[in-house]
């Protein structure tokens, strides 16, 4: 048996040492010989060795290269870190000021009024820390859309510099949309709840496009002053206004569409239904609440009809509300955040 195999295995590894030669890739022989080795199928066996050891050496040049990462970013933190820590914890403060935001307007006419007021001292004096740590003049410059044009520190901005700027000037605008939130919730008699929910949601969108306007003049003179040549830094700039344009109109529209409806009492997903519509529903009560319908809405989609106060209320639990009886879906154009709380994403180009 083993004087039969061996002949075998001498013109196997032959035919394996001319592969070797033909191939004369460095590494390679080592290769082959631990393929023989494995006793395995030739020189098929080579190919699954190659990327395998390059993983290996990636994995270990990675290894290598984590701790100087972990520096980097530790000097990253050291350097930054009164900005780090006051942006987490304004964003902080903003987070449970919607939480008790929620609360009061779940509450509507039991609204505590002492609530409010406090909520609105603690964002006033957020902002105040932030205006006394010496931002004001900064700020003002940016609140009003401009860059801060021939001072001398303008110059000398980096990266993180704008970007920390646009982060505070943007949250400040946050806490000031809150703000406003929490006076309309204060003023608004309990009658109009619906209306205002409404409004929460026209704040947030009318904010939302103020705020996408707010850091064009930050990034686009820091655009021009950054990139190399004038053709590719005017390009450069030019395409970022171009992208901010196009998202301006989107917001733009979005905030109209939501205006409209509240300025004329629309409805987005139907029309009030008329006596007859009822009859020929031949059902007065309402699938929702049970009861005989309150100002009945026939829907457009599938001609269901519900209470307004019991549609509406449905349909601002999700984002993309269906019918509760079909399914089919709600065109809702109502918006988002009308529960009173403002948004934790920040605006950062
Ligand atoms: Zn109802
Ligand atoms: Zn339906």
């Amino acid at each position: 048996m083993g004087g039969e195999g061996s002949p075998e295995r001498g013109a196997d590894s032959d035919a394996r040492s001319s592969d070797r030669a033909s191939n004369a890739s460095p590494g390679g022989g080592g290769r082959a010989a631990e393929a023989g080795g494995g006793g395995g199928g030739g020189g098929e066996a080579l190919l699954p060795g190659t990327p395998r050891t390059e993983l290996h050496a990636g994995a270990r040049w990675l290894e290598d290269a984590l701790p100087f990462v972990l520096l980097l970013l530790l000097v990253f933190l050291q350097q930054h870190l009164l900005g780090i820590v006051a942006f987490c914890w304004l964003s902080t403060v903003l987070h449970n000021a919607n939480i008790r935001m929620r609360r009061q307007v779940m509450l509507k006419e039991a609204r505590e009024l002492g609530a409010l007021v406090l909520l609105a001292l603690l964002l006033v004096s957020q902002v105040a820390m932030v205006l006394l740590l010496g931002r004001a003049d900064a700020l003002g410059q940016q609140l009003l859309l401009r860059a801060m044009a021939g001072s001398p520190a303008e110059a000398e901005l980096g990266v993180f510099d704008v970007l920390w700027s646009v982060l505070v000037c943007d949250l400040m605008v946050r806490y000031g949309l809150m703000l406003l939130k929490v006076c309309l919730t204060v003023l608004v008699p309990p009658s109009a709840f619906r209306r205002l929910r409404r409004s929460f949601a026209l704040v947030e969108a009318a904010g939302l496009c103020y705020r996408s306007l707010l850091p064009m003049p930050a990034w686009y003179s820091w655009l021009l002053r950054t990139v190399q040549g004038r053709l590719s830094g005017s390009l450069l700039a030019g395409s970022y206004l171009t992208f901010k344009l196009a998202q301006l109109v989107e917001r733009g529209r979005v905030a109209a569409s939501i205006g409209r409806s509240l300025l004329l009492h629309q409805l987005h997903f139907g029309k009030y239904a008329t006596q007859e519509e009822l009859l020929e529903a031949g059902d007065d009560q309402c699938a929702i609440c049970q009861e005989q319908m309150l100002r009945p809405v026939l829907l457009d989609e599938c001609s269901h009809i519900f209470c307004e106060e019991c549609i509406l209320s449905w349909s601002e639990r999700a984002a993309d509300a269906t019918c509760p009886l079909c399914r089919a879906p709600i065109a809702s154009a109502i918006g988002s955040h009308t529960d009173g709380s403002t948004t934790l994403l920040p605006q950062l180009f």
